[in-house]
């Protein structure tokens, strides 16, 4: 395993670091190495990008920020793997808080791209004992061309559990409260001591009785027969930026399910899934299309009409002579990106139509121009080292 950079080091703040000051050194990197901001050193950017919203993803949130001080990056349980550890499967994706930037500065959600990895294990088994966070939620969400290329608002429909309103989540019938396990005394887990080869051995397991929690309720809630939470169906709207790109992911912050023991709610992942269009494709930030001509506005030149993704149309002179496949280049009218505010281009390539049918007329005129150029152009020489 490649040893990580200290994530202080890589924000470039002291330990002691408040979380304004982290908020700002992160704000201040991610602009720095944001992929589109970086076209001439893409990789290398995204790497930096990558390792420092991995850094802030863990020194802004509290508990992490303590795990990291007290056992480094592979946390606990990280004996080489990491792996299991709390922040086991970070790796595989980035976010970063686009409460800072401009563009979406009223939403608070996170946005985020998953560069190849799995959906993490970041909700690994914890110890049973203290708070611990709600499970992460995933949604897939299908917005046309047009939405990913203009941003739009949607809604998420699923079904998670939800904190119970009538025991506010305690699982106790209202008006009476939980009592404290007596066999582990409310720590939820029993400690026994093993005599193993390396010694003696402390070792902990969730105690039966009160499956871990601590707790015994005697009289469960009726709603939520004790589990303190139900399940119920949740309509979530979505902000969508303007450019998301297909099989992106944005992280909303506590819109998973209900944390243990006073733990903060787990998050929604939802992934973005991009239809197909008719006749736009997407290269990166670039809108690709082909466009039909006529042989005489080929050979001719011509205005045209070229559609955009919009909706609106955009005026281009194509040269006399212009050769079918040729590409032409309409300035900041591909995807913007997501992030900042550059654009890309849109691109189109022409493509001559030779007509099947002629009327007598215009079939009588090409016939005289027929005359006039009716030679075979000689075949094209190929270069040795094309
Ligand atoms: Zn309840
Ligand atoms: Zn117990």
């Amino acid at each position: 395993m490649a040893t990580k950079r200290d994530y202080y080091e890589v924000l470039g703040v002291n330990k002691n670091a408040t979380d304004e000051e982290l908020k700002k050194a992160y704000r201040k990197l991610a602009k720095k190495y944001h992929p589109d901001a970086n076209p001439d050193n893409k990789k290398e950017a995204e790497a930096k990008f990558k390792e420092v919203n991995e850094a802030y993803e863990t020194l802004s949130d509290s508990q992490k920020r303590r795990m990291y001080d007290q056992f480094g990056p592979e946390g606990p349980n990280g004996f080489g793997g990491g792996a299991g550890g709390p922040f086991g499967g970070q790796g595989g994706y980035y976010s970063y808080s686009t409460s800072g930037f401009d563009d979406f500065g009223d939403l608070g959600d996170i946005f985020s791209s998953f560069f190849g990895g799995g959906f993490g294990s970041r909700s690994s088994a914890r110890a049973n004992r203290g708070p611990s966070k709600g499970a992460d939620l995933k949604a897939t969400i299908d917005i046309s061309f047009e939405d990913a290329y203009l941003g739009c608002e949607k809604e998420v429909i699923l079904n998670r559990n939800e904190t119970c309103t009538t025991c506010h989540g305690d699982g106790a019938k209202p008006g009476t409260k939980p009592e404290t396990c007596n066999v582990c005394h409310g720590t939820g887990t029993i400690k026994q001591v093993q005599t193993t080869i390396l010694g003696q051995m402390q070792t902990q397991r969730p105690c039966n009785t009160c499956h871990g929690t601590g707790k015994i309720i005697k009289e469960p809630c009726e709603t939520c027969r004790g589990k303190g939470t139900v399940r119920k169906q949740a309509r979530i709207r979505v902000k969508i930026p303007a450019g998301i790109d297909d099989s992106q992911t944005i992280i909303l912050r506590n819109e998973g399910e209900p944390g243990e023991r006073g733990g903060s709610k787990g998050d929604l992942y939802i992934v973005v899934r991009i239809k197909k269009h008719s006749i736009f494709t997407r290269k990166g930030d670039k809108v690709l299309c082909d466009i039909p001509i006529t042989f005489t506005q080929a050979t001719l030149g011509a205005e045209l009409e070229i559609p955009m993704v919009d909706g609106s149309k955009e005026k281009y002179k194509i040269p006399e002579g212009t050769q079918t496949g040729t590409s032409f280049t309409i300035r900041n009218k591909g995807f913007k990106a997501v992030n900042g505010s550059y654009q890309g281009d849109y691109i189109f390539t022409v493509q001559v139509q030779v007509p099947k049918r002629l009327s007598k007329e215009q079939r009588d005129i090409l016939v005289e121009l027929a005359k006039t150029m009716n030679e075979q152009p000689p075949v094209k020489k190929k270069g040795i080292f094309g």
